[in-house]
């Protein structure tokens, strides 16, 4: 495997199908009361988080503990950064720490993979811009995997705003990678010209919504909108909210969370028995865990971790 995870294009099929067996037994871990492994004891972790996370960053810290490793948790708020210290003299800095591996949300696109040639760590994309958050979608295919049995041939829509989207354009790869047939759509302002190129298709409507098996909604990104994109946020949830009328009783429904109740979700669907968004959420640790592991397990690691590897995890 590659020895960063700064894009799905890192993962091959073989790559992702493994991890998403290796997240399968850390599940297994998970249901014991000590949720523990010496996997990565006396190893160090870097989390570095300069945008706002609830999920991924709390998620990225529990499996490095899990796995026993020492971890440094810095958001920008609070670390030198406030004081205008650039992003390579802080990893510079923290690889005095010698990492073995950082993990970096930004606000920038292209940001962790500047990460990567500034450290001899494994580097793990947390999002970066508009980018790529590949993790996200390692945890939802886990996440439909499990719920679906297999993912080759299903359809996937993902609705919404796709131009200001890292959670699209991963997921795209992603699904498409282990064979569901994927199509796009959303107003056309937010529907990156060109898209088409990744294999996709394009609709402006959803009349033919009913075709999907799994509709994957995603959030408004307002933050990251300069012009306006649609007239109004009641206008676009008139053409495209996923409501109790729209998703059929078969189709199954995802988010990456935050959702923005009542613009792309109503709130009867947001709770309804096809919805996955609070599985997505459990599955971001064994996930995480699983991506640690296989960028840590058989790199530079000290013989009793490389033995790991090969083995099942065992109780701390
Ligand atoms: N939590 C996801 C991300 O960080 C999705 C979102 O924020 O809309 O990209």
């Amino acid at each position: 495997m590659h020895p960063h995870l700064l894009s799905v294009d890192d993962l091959s099929r073989d790559d992702i199908e493994r991890i998403l067996g290796r997240a399968e037994s850390f599940a297994e871990v998970s249901g014991r009361e000590i949720k523990k492994v010496p996997t990565l004891r006396g190893r160090t972790v870097i989390n570095l988080f300069y945008e706002a996370s609830t999920r991924t960053q709390s998620s990225f810290e529990l499996a490095a503990k899990r796995l026993s490793a020492d971890l440094i948790t810095l958001k920008a708020a609070g670390s030198a950064v406030d004081k205008g210290e650039s992003l390579k003299d802080t990893v510079q800095t923290l690889s005095a720490y010698d990492p073995a591996a950082i993990v970096i949300r930004s606000p920038h696109a292209g940001a962790a993979g500047l990460v990567a040639r500034w450290t001899s760590a494994a580097v793990i994309n947390a999002g970066d811009g508009k980018h790529e958050h590949p993790t996200q979608a390692l945890l939802d295919l886990y996440t439909l995997k499990r719920r679906a049995g297999s993912l080759e041939g299903l359809k996937v829509w993902i609705v919404g705003d796709v131009l200001h989207s890292r959670v699209a354009r991963s997921n795209i790869l992603a699904f498409m990678r282990m064979g569901c047939a994927v199509t796009v759509c959303g107003p056309p302002t937010l529907i990156p010209r060109g898209i088409e190129s990744l294999g996709c298709e394009v609709r402006y409507t959803l009349d033919e919504l009913g075709s999907a098996d799994v509709v994957y909604a995603l959030r408004m990104q307002r933050e990251r909108m300069t012009g306006s994109f649609v007239p109004s946020l009641r206008e676009y949830a008139a053409r495209y909210q996923i409501d109790g009328k729209r998703l059929g009783t078969n189709q199954l429904l995802m988010h990456p969370g935050p959702v923005n109740r009542g613009v792309e979700l109503a709130a009867e669907v947001i709770d309804s028995p096809q919805a996955l968004i609070a599985e997505q959420v459990e599955s971001g640790v064994v996930v995480r865990m699983a991506v640690l592991y296989e960028l840590l397990a058989g790199r530079g690691a000290p013989s009793d971790v490389r033995e790991g590897a090969e083995t099942e995890p065992q109780p701390a």
